[in-house]
C-alpha cells in the first residue's frame, strides 16, 4: 500500500433544486432539495478521497460544520496506519470524549462522520486501483471484519464468528462474481410515484419503467386514504399484478392508524410498506409487521435508521422483513457491514435505500460485495432506484435493463464533476447565485 499522508480535509455544501419539479416529494419532505455534504481527503501522494453524506437542503451547513469539527480526528495520519486498523479509526471518530455528547453515534455528529468514513473507503479503494465493491469482495476474511467496530453487537454477532460466516459462504465467490459482471444487480424504481407528481405522470413513468425491464414499483402514501387508493389502483393499471408494488409512508403515520391504513391498501398485493412510522419505535415496527403478516405485506425500514443498535433491535425484534441501510447514514461502511453480518445471521434480507444524491452511486457497491462475499445471494433483495442527478459523478451508475451493472473505476464511486462543484456549491456557485437573481430561491439570511 502507498504510504501516504493525510494533509487535509476540505468539505463543501452542494445543493441540488429538486423542489423546482417536485421530485424526491413524499408525506413528509415536500420540497427537499436534494444536498449533501461533500467532503474531499487530500493525501501527499496525490490521491484523494471523495465521501459524503446525504441532505435535502436547509441544515447541510450544519453537517458540513460538523464534518470540520471531527476533521482533526483524520487530518496527518498516515492512511497504512488508519486501514490496518480501521475500526480503531471509526471509534475515534464516533467516540471523541468531547464531540460524543452531541451524538452518540446518531444525528448530525453521525451523518458528518458518514462522509468523512465514506471518503476513506474511496481514498483506499483509489489506492488498490479498484471499485470498492471488489476491495471488499478481496480483502480476507480478517482483514475485512477488522474494519468492524463490535461494541454493542456482540450479543447478535461477534467478530469470530463474523469471520467463520464469510469463510463458510467463501465457496462459489469466482462464479458469483462472473454472474455479477455479467448480469449485474436488480433494480427497482422509485422514480414513478413521488408524492407531488400528477395521475398522468404517474401513469407515463410506470410505462417508461416497464419498458425499460422494470419488474418491481414503489410508490409515496400516507396524507389521503382515497388517493392512495387511487393511485394505486392507477399503478396496477399499467404494470398489472405480475410486477412488485412497494408504498412509502416515509414516517407519518401512528402505529394503529399505520395497520388501518394499509390493510385498505392490501387489495393491490403490496410487498412492503416502508417507514410507516417514527424510525425509533422499535416495538410500534413490530406491532404493525405481526399485525400486517397475514395480508402477506412486509414490513421495511432503515433510511433514518440512527446507527447498527437500532438495528439490532428492529432484527432482534422481527420488526422488518427488509433491512434498508442506507450508505450515507450510520456510520459509513464500517458500521453498514456489521449490519449486514446482523440481518444475515437473523435472517433479513437487506434491500438498500438510495435514490439521494450519490446514494444509488454508493449501495450498489455493497450490495454487489454481499452478493459475492457474504449472502451469496440475490433472492428476495433489490436495490432502489432513481434516475436523478447521477449527471454529476464522474463515475455514475449503469443501470441496464433494471439491473445495477457492477462499477469498474477506482474508488466509491462519489466524486462529483468539477463543473458541479462550480455550478451547486451553495450558496456560491453559478447555478444558485442565477437562481437567487432571477428569485427563484430567496438568497439565504445568516
Ligand atoms: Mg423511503
Amino acid at each position: 500500500m502507498e504510504n501516504a499522508t493525510i494533509t487535509d480535509a476540505i468539505v463543501k455544501d452542494l445543493r441540488f433544486p429538486t423542489s423546482l419539479n417536485a421530485d424526491g416529494t413524499d408525506a413528509m419532505h415536500t420540497d427537499p432539495n436534494y444536498s449533501c455534504a461533500y467532503v474531499i481527503i487530500v493525501t501527499n501522494t496525490g490521491f484523494e478521497g471523495h465521501g459524503m453524506t446525504f441532505t435535502l437542503g436547509r441544515g447541510t451547513e450544519v453537517v458540513t460544520q460538523a464534518c470540520k469539527s471531527l476533521f482533526r480526528l483524520v487530518k496527518g495520519r498516515n492512511v497504512k496506519e488508519i486501514y490496518s486498523d480501521f475500526a480503531s479509526v471509526w471509534r475515534a471518530l464516533t467516540s471523541d470524549s468531547q464531540m460524543r455528547w452531541i451524538g452518540p453515534e446518531k444525528g448530525v455528529s453521525h451523518l458528518a462522520t458518514a462522509a468523512i468514513i465514506n471518503a476513506l473507503w474511496d481514498l483506499w479503494a483509489r489506492i488498490e486501483g479498484k471499485p470498492l465493491w471488489k476491495l471488499l469482495v478481496d480483502l480476507t476474511p480478517e482483514q475485512l471484519v477488522s474494519t468492524i467496530d463490535f461494541r454493542y453487537i456482540t450479543d447478535v454477532i461477534t467478530k469470530d464468528e463474523a469471520v467463520a460466516i464469510l469463510k463458510s459462504n467463501a465457496q462459489g465467490k469466482e462464479e458469483r462474481e462472473k454472474v455479477l459482471l455479467k448480469k449485474g444487480y436488480p433494480a427497482y424504481t422509485t422514480q414513478v410515484g413521488w408524492m407531488g407528481y400528477s395521475d398522468e405522470k404517474v401513469k407515463d413513468l410506470c410505462k417508461k419503467y416497464l419498458e425499460l425491464g422494470f419488474t418491481a414499483f414503489k410508490v409515496k402514501v400516507g396524507i389521503n386514504l382515497k388517493e392512495d387508493i387511487k393511485r394505486c389502483r392507477l399503478i396496477r393499471e399499467v404494470i398489472g399484478y405480475k410486477n412488485k408494488l412497494m408504498v412509502d409512508a416515509n414516517q407519518i403515520w401512528e402505529v394503529e392508524e399505520a395497520i388501518d391504513w394499509v390493510k385498505r391498501l392490501a387489495e393491490f398485493k403490496i410487498t412492503w410498506i416502508e417507514e410507516p412510522t417514527s424510525p425509533d419505535d422499535v416495538l410500534g415496527h413490530a406491532r404493525i409487521a405481526a399485525e400486517l403478516e397475514p395480508y402477506g405485506i412486509g414490513v421495511a425500514t432503515g433510511e433514518m435508521c440512527a446507527n447498527r443498535v437500532m438495528f439490532k433491535q428492529l432484527l432482534q425484534a422481527r420488526a422488518i422483513k427488509y433491512c434498508q441501510i442506507d450508505s450515507a447514514r450510520i456510520g459509513g461502511v464500517n458500521e453498514i457491514l456489521s449490519v449486514y453480518f446482523m440481518a444475515l445471521k437473523l435472517g433479513v434480507p437487506v434491500c438498500p435505500h438510495a435514490g439521494g444524491v450519490g446514494l444509488c452511486e454508493m449501495v450498489q457497491h455493497l450490495q454487489m460485495w454481499d452478493f459475492v462475499a457474504l449472502s451469496g445471494t440475490s433472492e428476495n433483495r433489490v436495490i432502489e432506484y432513481v434516475d436523478q442527478q447521477h449527471e454529476h459523478f464522474e463515475d455514475p451508475t449503469n443501470v441496464q435493463n433494471a439491473h445495477y451493472m457492477p462499477p469498474t473505476a477506482p474508488g466509491y464511486s462519489t466524486k462529483f464533476k468539477k463543473q458541479s462543484v462550480a455550478e451547486y456549491e451553495y450558496p456560491n456557485g453559478v447555478a444558485w447565485q442565477h437562481m437567487f437573481k432571477e428569485g427563484i430561491f430567496p438568497e439565504p439570511v445568516d
